[in-house]
């Protein structure tokens, strides 16, 4: 892998001054005693009479303009400024930010941090052999970036194109995504697990003309070949003219002639690159959903409101400061990856981890042997790891010095509460705010999560609870209606936009109107369920597709999985499928390989349909949906 020269002192001095500044950092949040607004948001100091979380959210919903201007105007850097906030409307699925404005994506991720702390550390590559991570400071990624820049543009690489990504969690991986916003391609990352023909049609709807991969991947301990998978890919994608390969590993591949060898290319180029200034609404990226209910949907991202949401969420969501290091342990083929490991933290100007390994490589205690080694501040993972970890015992987890975590995030799927307790009570000791983040693919950065709060406001678990600013919530009955009351049950959808949205279908956007827009007219809608209960804390209670009709009850899947408990060696809550009057065991579930359970196909099983079982192209093991056929050909 390419490695930039580097002086070992130097990272020796480095984390000095970030222990230094992290220490009074926490002084600092422990001498705090209440909330006050501009003190906790720097951006809000303009907002007259608004004192308080509470009424700070108010005012972002209530003065949604003067919010999202006050906050585009400080926490990014532009080269024009925008004339335009919003011209959104969404009951035509209209959506646009900022116009008017240029930026560049890739200078507010690195150059203004390189002008005040080119030697701060922004990468943590965590590789898959425990104990060898490498790091890598503003400066270095800045010039990998630039390289990388240069490249794609000597190789025609044009504002507008789009480069597919097909590669681990690794810094050339977040270098590749940066290069692209740097010279105004969009990028179309695809998850470095799928196959050939998943890689194929994700290249053929991008129209991707480059793809940038690696040699093999290495992960669990276990080598993929993925330069193989690419060759395979390509075969059936005639805009493919160009791939560039890393070195992840020693071994050589075959090469042909659209390949070239990435690191030694890369050498060949400046270290400085123009970066292109970008319109607002210009595409960053698309990238496709994880498929768990139907066909993937690439969704279509664009530069300045993206980025903004993105900061904005991982900085008070996460109660990120100056000094910490972030852990977001998701693959950056998910949009989790793309907003809380790569653009969010960079923003902000913070030192993020890359994560390539699993939760139990070499053993379970991976993650948290991962914590003290890098001292991280912020944790944030997966319900479906939490849910594994549980199994193998406390042990694993106790072993390690934890005492660096402040804050431990979930996402991806309703956290149970049992999971909720055990990731509170022994990874955070009880001291650590759990934060139940609920978002998806479309909405670009976070919604819904317990924090920011009051500082002493209660958490209750497996709930997500409090919009973020600019966040408005409406729960609609089945009849359409707008439920106004609290403790209700009902599909949840926006009230407003914020600036994080999708804004297409990357060549469909009959679909995203179909699918987000024409369902509750006026409303955006996310297609899950939640409760809001007499506080006015929502609950997701899961896939609106997914409810159970039980006398007229609508109930939800993560309400059902909360409270049936089945403990087995093999067998756990989440491990069963129930049918009103029959209870089918089953070893696992199919899961995508983001790790949610496919219940889509659950659903075909039990009505015998097994001609329909639908685009299974983001399925993690085939088997699994196997086993389950054949567990239910015995119960009838
Ligand atoms: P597809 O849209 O292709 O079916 P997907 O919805 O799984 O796939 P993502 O965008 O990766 O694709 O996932 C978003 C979904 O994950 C949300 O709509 C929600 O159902 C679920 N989700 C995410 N976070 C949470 C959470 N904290 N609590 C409950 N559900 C969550
Ligand atoms: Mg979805």
């Amino acid at each position: 892998m390419w490695l930039p020269c580097r002086c070992t002192t130097k990272y020796v001095a480095a984390s000095i001054r970030r222990g230094v500044s992290a220490s009074s950092l926490h002084a600092l949040r422990r001498g705090r005693s209440s909330w006050n607004s501009a003190a906790f948001m720097p951006e809000s100091a303009g907002f007259e009479g608004v004192s308080g979380r509470d009424a700070l959210h108010d005012y972002s919903v209530s003065h949604s303009e003067n919010f999202w201007a006050a906050v585009a105007r400080q926490r990014l850097n532009w080269i024009r400024p925008f004339e335009a906030v919003q011209d959104c409307d969404l009951s035509q699925g209209r959506i646009k930010w900022f116009e008017g404005g240029k930026l560049n994506v890739s200078v507010n991720c690195l150059d203004r941090h390189v002008h005040t702390c080119p030697e701060r550390v922004a990468l943590i590559w965590e590789r898959d052999e425990r104990g060898s991570e490498v790091r890598y400071t503003y400066r270095e990624l800045l010039e990998m970036t630039c390289r990388l820049g240069n490249l794609l543009r000597r190789h025609g690489v044009k504002k507008g194109d789009c480069v597919t990504i097909y590669m681990p969690t690794c810094p050339l991986a977040v270098a590749s995504m940066l290069a692209c916003a740097r010279i105004g391609a969009a990028h179309n990352v695809v998850f470095a697990g799928f196959s050939s023909e998943a890689l194929a049609e994700r290249i053929r709807d991008a129209q991707s003309s480059t793809v940038i991969t690696v040699n093999q991947g290495v992960r669990g301990g276990k080598i993929t070949e993925l330069k193989r998978t690419v060759d395979a890919a390509v075969q059936s994608c005639p805009t493919v003219r160009q791939v560039f390969v890393a070195m992840r590993t020693e071994k050589r591949v075959e090469v042909t002639d659209r390949d070239f060898a990435l690191e030694e290319e890369m050498l060949k180029e400046d270290v400085v690159c123009e970066p292109a200034a970008m319109d607002s609404e210009d595409v960053l990226f698309l990238l496709y959903t994880s498929g768990s209910t139907g066909k993937p949907k690439g969704l279509v991202h664009t530069q300045a409101g993206y980025l903004l949401y993105a900061a904005l969420t991982h900085r008070y969501v996460f109660g990120y400061h100056d000094g910490d290091v972030f852990g977001c342990v998701a693959d950056i083929g998910w949009i989790t990856g793309h907003s809380y490991t790569v653009y969010g933290p960079l923003a902000n100007g913070g030192t993020t981890v890359l994560f390539e390994s699993t939760p139990v490589y070499p053993d379970p205690g991976r993650y948290w042997d991962m914590v003290e080694r890098l001292r991280i501040n912020q944790f944030y993972g997966a319900p479906t790891a939490i849910r594994l970890l549980i199994r193998y015992g406390d042990q694993w987890v106790k072993k390690y010095d934890r005492s660096s975590l402040t804050t431990l995030g979930s996402v991806g799927e309703p956290i149970n509460t049992e999971a909720w307790e055990w990731y509170n009570r022994v990874v955070g000791e009880g001291r650590c705010p759990v934060v139940d983040t609920w978002w998806q693919t479309e909405t670009g950065g976070i919604c819904i999560a317990p924090k920011p709060s009051e500082p002493d406001a209660e958490i209750v678990p497996g709930m997500a609870m409090r919009p973020f600013f600019g966040i408005k919530p409406a729960l609609m009955d089945t009849e359409g209606k707008l439920l106004t009351s609290n403790n209700a049950s009902g599909a949840l959808c926006m009230a407003q936009p914020w600036p994080g949205m999708a804004r297409t279908i990357h060549n469909n956007h009959q679909r995203f109107l179909e699918t987000y827009f024409q369902p509750y007219p006026g409303y955006f809608f996310t297609g899950d369920g939640a409760y809001r209960s007499q506080e006015g804390y929502y609950q997701i209670t899961g896939r609106l597709d997914d409810v159970i009709n039980v006398s007229g009850h609508r109930i939800g899947t993560a309400e059902i999985e909360d409270v049936v408990v089945i403990r087995s060696d093999e067998a756990h809550l989440s491990d069963f499928i129930l049918i009103i009057s029959v209870t089918q065991f089953a070893k696992r579930l199919p899961k995508t390989r983001s790790g949610k359970i496919m219940r889509r196909v659950l659903r075909k099983v039990v009505d015998c349909d097994l001609d329909s079982l639908g685009d299974l192209s983001t399925l993690d093991d085939p088997a699994a949906v196997q086993e389950i056929i054949e567990g239910h050909e015995k119960l009838l």
